[in-house]
């Protein structure tokens, strides 16, 4: 890329997916804007925006807790919206209605955050 001139900033770090300039230390410390990291994560992970946002919820609240079992056998206690507690394991099955019917609950999703099976900087 030729020089421009004075008026271009060579600290300025841009996304890597959009190419943006990114203005919030995080961001920039990640290297990708919010709006991309977000995107980022729904396609590593299979989960949708609104679940990972449900999982880091109920993870910031305390409500995940490992129970028993070791690597692929881990099986968590995850607090549900109702007060009730599922048994989620980190295999990919989990106890409650939607996880019974073979469904991608945010159980799994708060699972798969808090067993770092999701990279930290997407989380
Ligand atoms: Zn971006
Ligand atoms: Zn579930």
């Amino acid at each position: 890329m030729p020089l421009e001139g004075a008026t271009m900033k060579i600290t300025e770090t841009r996304c890597s997916r959009c190419d943006r300039p990114l203005r919030s230390a995080a961001s920039i410390a990640a290297g990708i804007g919010p709006i991309c990291a977000r995107a980022a994560r729904v396609a590593a992970t299979g989960f949708s925006a609104d679940q990972l946002d449900a999982a880091r919820e109920v993870i910031g609240l305390g409500g995940v807790a490992h129970t028993s079992g070791r690597g692929a056998a881990r099986v968590y206690a995850v607090a549900g919206s109702r007060g009730d507690t599922y048994s989620t394991s980190a295999a990919g099955e989990c106890s409650c209605p939607a996880g019974t019917h073979g469904r991608r609950c945010y159980h799994l999703a708060a699972v798969a955050l808090y067993a770092g099976t999701v990279p930290a900087h997407a989380a």
